[in-house]
């Protein structure tokens, strides 16, 4: 396992691209200088480019309601995303949402959605059929040692399939995963241009077929499938990331704008969810199970990801991101593993044994019912 030489990402991230030692996200960060006046050019041509259409679709007064779609969640980015479309570009955009069944939705994640339909926005939200999800959800563990893999596969497809539904031809997305968390199947034309968003490994890795198999329902497998490129051509929807558009895009700074507009951060520790931001995936708690099995998997986990974007940003060093990767990554209570567990009809025991059939022995040591410890030290490449 070799480390980046800049960040902490280690080679064992799917689609990582090393250079020189350095990772993608890294030389991007490193080769881009944050360019406003390029981006209201293309946004100036996009505006025109939608007026356009939008002239062209006015007898059918349906299709027209909207500019555009803005993929929301009940997190942090949302708020950010929706406001700078609406008021920054002066766009009508529809917020679209694919919600968390009631027994995976968070709380605080809920509240978020209605505090976006305070601020005046419209919302339409799509929720996958609740047994179905639960049924994959555990398929997605057995099969990948991903308990959000069919979550993930959901959210991602939802946007583009209700755009090709309503007519609607231009979606905004938040980061581009290319740029921040360095998966490099996904790089577009620029850093903008959000078209290979399907190549993305969660929806590539393993294809559909698993799920036509589990779920003999066509209408309910459906709502999991990306739009492929044909339907994508033939409706002439394009898809734009936000995140590049603004040179302070962070985790920190989205989760303080969106605080500062009603958004309610998560309730619970760090030392619980290993969520070191206490503002990443705020909609449900399952994605911390699954940041602690991207540990055992891959040797870093979600504090890292966090740890290494203040790094590229300049806000931190690497030798002071080391120790609070090394205390924080891999963490999540037993409360969260056991609701996933009732949530999916295994016991805890179960759960272990499964977990362990996806952890990786040449950087963990592997015990029977018990959590993995790491053989590695952090930021120190291991030949195992
Ligand atoms: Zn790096």
């Amino acid at each position: 396992m070799k480390y980046c030489k800049n960040c902490l990402t280690t080679d064992l991230r799917p689609n990582s691209s090393f250079v020189d030692g350095v990772c993608i996200a890294c030389r991007y960060s490193n080769s881009i200088e944050p360019d406003e006046e390029k981006y209201r050019l293309k946004l100036s041509q996009l505006k025109q480019s939608i007026t356009q259409s939008r002239r062209k679709q006015s007898k059918n007064t349906k299709k027209a309601q909207y500019d555009c779609i803005v993929g929301v969640s009940g997190g942090k980015d949302s708020t950010r995303q929706a406001h700078w479309v609406r008021d920054r570009l002066g766009l009508r955009p529809l917020l679209v949402c694919c919600a968390y069944t009631p027994k995976q939705m968070s709380q605080v994640g809920a509240d978020n959605l209605s505090n976006l339909i305070e601020m005046g926005f419209d919302l339409i939200t799509a929720t996958p059929a609740p047994k179905t999800a639960a049924k994959l959800a555990l398929d997605s563990f057995l099969q990948f040692g991903n308990v959000c893999k069919s979550t993930e596969m959901s959210l991602f497809s939802t946007v583009p399939r209700l755009a090709i539904e309503l007519g609607i031809t231009t979606i905004f997305w938040g980061e581009n995963p290319a740029l921040q968390v360095g998966d490099s199947a996904v790089e577009g034309l620029d850093e903008f241009d959000g078209s290979n968003l399907r190549k993305l490994n969660t929806l590539t890795d393993g294809g559909n077929e698993w799920i036509s198999n589990a779920v003999k329902a066509h209408y309910k497998a459906h709502h999991y499938f990306y739009p492929d490129e044909y339907e994508f051509n033939k409706k002439r929807i394009k898809i734009f990331y936000l995140g590049p558009a603004w040179d302070d895009w962070s985790n920190e700074n989205n989760a303080t704008y969106a605080a500062l507009n009603g958004l309610s951060l998560r309730p619970f520790d760090e030392h619980e969810t290993g969520d070191i931001s206490n503002a990443s995936m705020l909609d449900e708690e399952f994605t911390n199970i699954n940041m602690m099995l991207k540990y055992f998997k891959f040797g870093f986990g979600r504090t890292t990801d966090l740890l290494c974007e203040k790094i590229r940003d300049g806000e931190m060093t690497r030798a002071q991101a080391i120790p609070i990767a090394q205390e924080f990554d891999g963490v999540c209570a037993d409360t969260i593993i056991k609701r996933f567990a009732d949530y999916v009809g295994i016991t805890v025991e179960e759960f272990w044994d499964i977990t362990n059939r996806w952890v990786n022995p040449k950087i963990f040591k592997i015990r029977a019912q018990a959590r993995p410890i790491p053989k590695f030290t952090v930021g120190v490449d291991y030949a195992g």
